[in-house]
Parts: C-alpha cells; structure tokens; sequence
C-alpha cells in the first residue's frame, strides 16, 4: 500500500481503532451555530469532518448549535444546509441542539439532587468579582451551598418563566481553587425571556455552550469531537459534564481540537461579517467580495475548488494566516478545466477593418475549451466593425509589445490577421478608433499557406454590432491589510478597501444571450466570471472571479 501522510487527527483515530474502538462506532459532527453563514474558515472543518466520514465510511451529522435565541435565526439554518449541500457533502442525519433542550434539563435536574449544581442568585458582576485570576483562587458564592429542595424549587421556577433574567442562573459546583479558570463553577443555564427558531417560548432558560455540547455529542454517540484550539481549555470542563452522564455501556465522545483557518486581506468571524453586512460595506452575506461559501458560490467558486484549498491547507495545531491568493489558485485550477471560453472586451477600442465589406459577416469557428475537447465549438460572427481591449492597441510601441501597433500585424482570434493602418483621437487625445486592414486569405483553420502564417500577437474580439452589452463587477481585496482584526489598536474596520469594487460595461459574444445565473466562464486573455443573480433578460452582470494569473501586487 502507497504511503499516505495522515494528519494528526487521523492519527488519533488509527490508534483508537488499534485500543479497540471499532470502525462502526466512529461517528463525527459539524455543528454550526445558526447566527450567521458559513465562511471559508468553516470549510477547513467541513472538509476535515466530512472528509473523515468518507475515509472511515462513517455517519456525520450536521448538528446546530442553536442555545442562544438571541443571535440565531431560521434564515441561517437554511444557508448553512444550502451551503454544506453545495459543497458536495451529505451529512447523515440533521441535529439540533435544541432538540436535547429537555434531556440537558433532566440531568441539570440530576446533577442538583446530586448536590453537584445549584442556582446562583448574584449578579454578574457579582460572580465575576469572585472567579478569581489564574493564579488567586476564586471565592465560593454565597450561594453554594443552597439546600437542593431550594435548588430544584428555583429551577423549576426559572423554567417556568418566573424569574427575570440576570435573576438567577444554574451553576456546576465544581472547584473554585481549581487552576482551569472554567472550572470555577461555570454557568450551566441562564434565564432568556426569548422566543426561539425552533422551540418557540417552550424554554425560557437556555443551557450554555458547555453543558450543551459534549451532551448532544454524547447522546448522539459521536466518537470524535473536533473543535478549534479556542475549546482546548473547555476539553476538562467536557469530560467533567461527560462524567456525570455517561453510562458504561455507552460510548463517550472524545473532544479534539485543530487550528482556526484565517484568510489573508478578510475576516473570518461570523460577529465581524454580520457588522460588514449591517454597515452596508456589503450588500449582503453572499456579495462576491465575502469570505463566506455563499459569497464565493456567487463570485464563481466551484465547490471543488474550496475543497481542494481545504485538503491542500490541512489541519494543523497552531493558527496561522493562509493567503488568499492560494485560494484563488485553486479556482484557477478548476476552471480552467471546466469553464468555457468565450470572448468578452472589457474596455472596448473600437477597430474599423477598412477592405472588409460593409455589409459583410460571417460566422467563425470556435473551440469552446481547448483543455476539454469533448467541450466542442461554436460559431461567432466577425463584420467590419469590432471592439478590441484597449490595452491591446498602441500607436507605437518597442519589439516586446506583441499587441497591435501601427504598421504590425496581429491575429484575431479564430479569425484573420488584421494590420493597423490608423488611428483617430478625440480633443483629449485618447484614441477612439483604429483602421485596419485584414489580409483576406489569412482565415483560421481555412488551410492556406496565409492561415498558417505566424504572428506574434493573438487578441480576442467581438463584433460590434452582434456584441451585448453587459455590466461587469470587477473586485479587489475587501481590506488593503492582510490581517485586518489582528492590529493594534486599529479597528478592522479601519483597513477596508474603498476600490473593492468597480463595476463597466462591458461587450460580449452573442452566444451568451441565454446564460444562466451562476453560469461560469472564461473570457479569454481577461478571466474567470461568473453570471450574477442581478442579471435581466435585458442586461447581464457577470462578476470577475479571478484573473488567469496571480497579478495582484502585495
Ligand atoms: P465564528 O467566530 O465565525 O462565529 P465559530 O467557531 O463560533 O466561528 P461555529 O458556527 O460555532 O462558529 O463553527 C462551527 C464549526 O466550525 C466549529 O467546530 C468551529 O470550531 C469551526 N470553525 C469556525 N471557524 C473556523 C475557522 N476559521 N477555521 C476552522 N474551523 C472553524
Ligand atoms: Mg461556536
Ligand atoms: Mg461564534
């Protein structure tokens, strides 16, 4: 068998399959809080959770995290189901947290009448004043040691909606002196007058992070727990809840934790992309310019592409920055197998071609893609008029520019090779329009001696009067600073980009009348784009994916 490099998650699962856990009993979760949408940051932890349910034919389930009413919202559930679907996975069976809402409450119950929780009736300030520092021990509540019949009278009550909020909450009565900071008698449930996405006003105490999720792990009897190292701290504080449930005949879930993935020139924090949607910075989670699956779905992403920047990054044990270009890589490498080519002018010169005949036009022969055969061709129509980028043009130039100048000869795509006779300028001095000649035996693929002629410069091109009109959203990194939310007194805020996007009008190739939102192609020599939601029957929008080399100056 070859060599395959494990990463150290899969490590720990080999050796647990070698202890004595079988194959059947691994089981895995991605659990998404519904409070925003997923970012490029939770596609590290789908691609590793789903990933290592594909490796060892395992369920995985998609669990939400959904204790906190305040912040969580049905319209995120659903663009995380879009999401997760879109990235090819099929989790095993859908969970909420919220469905253990009754069973978390039941062992609360236990724990109290086991003298191991009791309502704590301080403030918050309170209780934050005596949790003491790493390293002075905390001091116990006044509070703590409370009769259980008045503990569980208080519950109840708190349940039943009888108390404020801030009024009371429940506490695992655990180790004040203990010298994990978390296990100082954390908060297991607190009272929210709050309807909830899904269990409505049922509940009016809601169990916190905590208590919630080596629970639902346990009860759903998954074998690996993979968080971020941010919960490294909170794994004692797991395996304390898990010891107070756990029954021997049962598996119990293992927390692990990997490295946090963040993007250079974005932010991947659900609360910061919320504030960049709030503010207007942009127009909504799934603007293009948006870490976010949603947002990169719309600027032209392939799944394929986020999960092989996914596997290609790994897991690892430390945080560290991934930049962005990377990822842009890999859309390049997708697309460029899949995307069809076709020619768009995004600056259009207009070229005059003076010995073709005015009411002349024909149709030329096109590969759609020449890495993918099977892609076959079209046919795109040339007449006396057509629209070239206008840095292809020059009046004068040096040797090594192999565009269009006067007197030099270029190829037009599938086409002929045209020679620049003239030029006309405005009063500003821009040029407006070049004059051509073409040589007439010089047609693509006709075979002729002329046709087999080399030049040096080949250029894309679209009739004018066939060409549609469209708008074009050209972007640029969201935030000038490659670590927006990690400097010094500086908000991330203060780093956005004021050029992200630039929006022309732009000519495209008939063929593209009937596109579809979604569509991705590429316009030769200028990209990868995408067909944007916004397009009409009378205008499409295409935005830019991402160029067809790394350009971007850092
Ligand atoms: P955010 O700060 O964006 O809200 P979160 O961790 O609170 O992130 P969750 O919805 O709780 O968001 O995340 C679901 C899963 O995805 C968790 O297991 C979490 O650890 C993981 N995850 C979130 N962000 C990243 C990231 N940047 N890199 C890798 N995994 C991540
Ligand atoms: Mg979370
Ligand atoms: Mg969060």
């Amino acid at each position: 068998e070859a060599v395959e490099s494990l990463n150290f998650i899969e490590h720990i699962i080999e050796e647990d399959l070698k202890k004595g856990y079988s194959k059947e009993q691994l089981r895995f979760r991605f659990p998404p809080e519904p409070n925003g949408y997923l970012h490029i940051g939770h596609a590290s932890s789908i691609c590793l959770n789903f990933g290592l349910g594909l490796r060892y034919n395992a369920p995985v389930n998609l669990r939400f995290d959904d204790t906190n009413p305040a912040k969580e919202e049905q319209e995120y559930v659903d663009a995380i189901k879009r999401d997760v679907e879109w990235l090819g996975f099929t989790w095993d069976t859908e969970r909420y947290a919220s469905d253990y809402f009754q069973q978390l409450y039941d062992w609360a119950v236990v724990l109290i009448n086991q003298g191991k929780a009791y309502v704590d009736s301080q403030s918050s300030e309170e209780m934050a004043a005596q949790k003491g520092t790493p390293t002075q021990p905390g001091t116990e509540s006044p509070y703590r040691n409370r009769s259980v019949e008045e503990n569980l009278v208080l519950f109840l009550e708190m349940k039943e909606g009888k108390h404020k909020e801030g009024s009371h909450v429940l506490r695992a009565k655990i180790d004040m002196e203990s010298s994990n900071m978390l296990m100082r008698d954390p908060i297991m449930y607190r009272v929210l007058h709050k309807a909830h996405h899904r269990t409505n006003t049922d509940w009016c105490i809601y169990p916190m992070y905590d208590w919630t999720h080596g629970e639902s792990d346990y009860i759903e009897q998954v074998s690996h727990s993979l968080c971020t190292l941010e919960f490294a701290m909170h794994r004692e504080l797991y395996d304390w809840f898990l010891d107070q449930v756990v029954e021997s005949d049962k598996l119990r879930p293992k927390q692990r934790e990997f490295a946090r993935r963040n993007l250079s020139h974005t932010v991947v924090s659900k609360r910061k992309l919320l504030q960049l949607v709030e503010s207007g910075v942009v127009k909504g989670w799934d603007d293009p310019r948006m870490p976010t699956i949603s947002g990169l779905r719309r600027r032209g992403y392939t799944p394929n592409s986020i999960r092989n920047f996914a596997d290609t990054i790994g897991i690892a044990k430390r945080e560290n920055l991934i930049d962005v270009s990377l990822l842009e890589f890999h859309a390049r490498e997708d697309l460029n197998k899949t995307a069809p080519r076709v020619m768009g002018v995004l600056n259009p010169l207009k070229v005059v071609i003076t010995n073709y005949p005015e009411d002349k036009e024909e149709w030329l022969e096109i590969e759609n893609n020449p890495e993918d055969e099977s892609a076959g061709t079209r046919q795109i129509p040339l007449s006396r008029e057509i629209y070239i980028e206008q840095e292809d043009f020059r009046e004068e130039a040096n040797r090594k520019f192999f565009r269009l100048k006067i007197g030099g000869e270029v190829r037009l795509k599938s086409g002929y090779i045209i020679k620049a006779e003239s030029c006309t300028k405005d009063t500003d001095g821009n040029i407006i329009e070049v004059q051509c000649t073409y040589d007439t035996k010089s047609k693509s693929g006709s075979g002729t001696e002329e046709s087999l002629r080399k030049v040096k410069g080949t250029l894309h091109w679209v009739s004018c009067k066939h060409a549609l009109e469209a708008e074009v959203r050209l972007y640029d990194r969201l935030f000038t600073h490659e670590s927006p939310d990690s400097q010094k007194d500086k908000d991330f805020m203060d780093y956005l980009n004021p050029d992200s996007l630039e929006t022309i009008t732009a000519f495209v190739e008939p063929s593209l009348k009937d596109v579809h939102s979604g569509d991705r192609m590429q316009f030769q020599r200028m990209g990868y784009f995408c067909v944007d939601p916004d397009s009409t029957a009378d205008k499409i929008v295409f935005n830019k994916t991402v160029g067809l080399r790394d350009t971007w100056a850092k």
